[in-house]
C-alpha cells in the first residue's frame, strides 16, 4: 500500500517522500511469504499504478491455461525492488529500511539504533493499517504443548521427513495453498485433516480476468444476483449458480468472503480432503490431542483428539 501510494504520488506532485519500514527491503508481507505462494488473481491487477506487473500474458501450460499469469513471490519482490530504485533515481523518495515508526513523529533504526525525529512541516501517512499478520512472522493464536509440532507454512518446503498426517489450520488462502501443495507432492487426502472455523466464498479465478469481455460478464452477473437477492446469503447461492462464487463443500453453508480466487482444478483438488473438522478455533495444541472451541469432534478416525470447550 506504501508502494502504490508513493508511486502515485510522486508522479502527481513534486513531493519529496521518506519510506520508512522495519522489514530489510520493499514489498511488506511478500518478503517473508511462504516459496510456493502466487498472487491468487492476475498480475495485471495487481503492484503500482505506474508500472505493469507482468507482461499481461496468457497461461501457457497447466491447468490454467488460458488464463493470464500470476506472478510468484520472487516475481513480486523483484518487481517491487525494482520499483523502489525507480523512485529512489527520481530525487523524490528516500528509502529508511530496518526502521520502525514508533509514534510520535519518531523513527529508529532497528541496525544502529540512530533515531530520527520527523519535523513538524512533513505529513505522516500511515500505510501499515491493513497489513496482513502472516504465519511466519506471528507466533500460533493457541497455546502450543511442551512436543507438539506446530509450524507456519514456511517451512513446509524444508520438512526432511514426512509426518504420518498434517493437520492444516484455517480456510483462507494460505491453507488452501498448502493442502493443494501437498497433494501435489503426493501426499495422500486421507492423512491431511483440515480445521476449517469457517467455510469461504470465493471467486472464480476463471471469471475475474482482466480481459474486458469476461471482467464485465462477471460485474453484470454480480449486480443482477445483488438486484434479484432477498439476503446476502441468497446474494451468494446465485453468484455461486451464475459461476461467480465457488466454495468447498456445497453442502455446508459459507459465511466468510474475504475475496480470495480460487481455480476450479483447486477446488477439486480441495474437495478430496474429506477429514474436515467444524468445531472452532484451535486454543490448544498437545501432542496427540487438539482443543477447540465448541463441539465434538465428528470422526476419531484422526489420531488425535478435539475436546469441547467453550472460550472463557
Ligand atoms: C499470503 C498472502 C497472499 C496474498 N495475496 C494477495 C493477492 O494475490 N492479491 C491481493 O490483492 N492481495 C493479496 N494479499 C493481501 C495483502 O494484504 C495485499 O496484497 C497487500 O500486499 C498488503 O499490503 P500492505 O501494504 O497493506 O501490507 P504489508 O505488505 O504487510 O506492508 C506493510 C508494511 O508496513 C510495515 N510496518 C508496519 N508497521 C510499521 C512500523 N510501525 N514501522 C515501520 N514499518 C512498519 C511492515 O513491516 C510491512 O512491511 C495477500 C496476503 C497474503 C498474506
Amino acid at each position: 500500500m506504501g508502494m502504490a501510494f508513493t508511486d502515485a504520488l510522486v508522479d502527481h506532485k513534486d513531493v519529496r517522500v521518506a519510506l520508512v519500514d522495519r522489514r530489510h527491503g520493499v514489498g511488506g508481507h511478500w518478503l517473508d511469504a511462504y516459496p510456493f505462494v502466487r498472487l491468487h488473481q492476475a498480475s495485471a491487477f495487481y503492484g503500482v499504478a505506474s508500472t505493469l506487473l507482468g507482461g499481461g500474458r496468457l497461461q501457457q501450460h497447466g491447468p490454467e491455461a488460458g488464463l493470464q499469469e500470476r506472478a510468484n513471490q520472487p516475481e513480486i519482490c523483484a518487481y517491487y525492488a525494482r520499483i523502489a530504485d525507480r523512485m529512489v533515481e527520481s530525487g523524490k523518495v528516500e528509502f529508511f529500511p530496518s526502521s520502525e515508526y514508533v509514534g510520535d513523529r519518531a523513527v529508529v533504526s532497528r541496525i544502529s539504533g540512530q533515531r530520527f525525529q520527523v519535523p513538524e512541516s512533513c505529513r505522516i501517512v500511515d500505510a501499515s493499517y491493513l497489513s496482513p499478520d502472516i504465519p511466519a512472522s506471528t507466533p500460533p493464536p493457541f497455546e502450543v504443548a511442551d512436543g507438539a509440532r506446530v509450524i507456519p507454512v514456511n517451512e513446509l518446503p524444508r520438512l526432511a521427513e514426512p509426518p504420518s498426517q498434517y493437520v492444516i489450520v484455517g480456510s483462507g488462502k494460505t491453507a488452501t495453498d498448502a493442502v493443494v501443495w501437498l497433494l501435489a507432492r503426493g501426499v495422500d487426502p486421507g492423512a491431511i485433516c483440515w480445521v476449517r472455523p469457517r467455510d469461504p466464498w470465493m471467486i472464480n479465478r476463471a471469471m475475474l480476468q482482466p480481459d474486458p469481455a469476461r471482467f464485465f460478464g462477471m460485474v453484470a452477473d454480480t449486480m443482477a444476483s445483488a438486484a434479484a437477492a432477498t439476503s446476502v446469503e441468497d446474494l451468494f447461492l446465485r453468484l455461486e449458480e451464475a459461476g461467480v462464487a465457488l466454495r468447498i463443500d456445497r453442502s455446508f453453508p459459507a459465511t466468510m468472503a474475504k475475496g480470495p480466487t480460487l481455480a476450479v482444478w483447486e477446488l477439486e483438488q480441495l474437495r478430496t480432503i474429506e477429514n474436515v473438522v467444524r468445531l472452532g478455533h484451535i486454543r490448544k495444541v498437545e501432542p496427540g490431542r487438539i482443543t477447540l472451541t465448541e463441539g465434538r469432534p465428528r470422526s476419531r478416525a484422526t489420531r488425535w483428539w478435539c475436546t469441547a470447550r467453550r472460550p472463557a
